[in-house]
């Protein structure tokens, strides 16, 4: 019965490295589409006035971005290019695609979601008679 035996070891075998190859396989997807997952993140600087878009959080952040402390927010980082700016993230309005600094003014509708400073007139205004540019030129050619 050496033989049957022999043959039920390599179903064994060929059971086993299915099951390796699956795993691989879900790993793989997994990974893939966590990297697809990752945000694009549009960053201004207030001093040089460029902008630079973190693409990949773990490639770029922290390695290459550091907090700006008393950012007003942790999402509020040094520049890269200037080296002594402040960068913001910014956000583009889904509704008339204007793009505007986050935590410099900010202001949330009740969903807690950020609110355009060109769609809500009022809050524009506020911003701009207290000498805040929440939507620069250079973001909004
Ligand atoms: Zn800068
Ligand atoms: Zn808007």
């Amino acid at each position: 019965m050496s033989e049957e035996s022999s043959s039920s070891t390599t179903k064994t075998i060929l059971v086993i490295a299915a099951a390796l190859g699956a795993v691989a396989i879900l790993y793989w997807s997994w990974s893939a589409n966590w990297k697809q997952a990752t945000i694009e993140l549009g960053y201004y600087c207030l001093s040089c006035k460029q902008t630079e878009n973190i693409t990949s959080y773990q490639d770029d952040y922290p390695n290459n971005w550091r907090q700006y402390p008393g950012g007003g927010s942790d999402s509020v980082l040094y520049c890269i290019k200037c080296k002594k700016g402040r960068a913001h993230p910014v956000n583009d309005c889904k509704t008339c695609g204007t793009v505007f600094i986050l935590h410099l003014f900010p202001r949330y509708d009740e969903y807690g979601d950020p609110l355009c400073p060109k769609c809500d007139a009022a809050y524009g205004q506020m911003a701009k008679s207290r000498g805040v540019d929440l939507m620069p030129k250079e973001l909004n050619p």
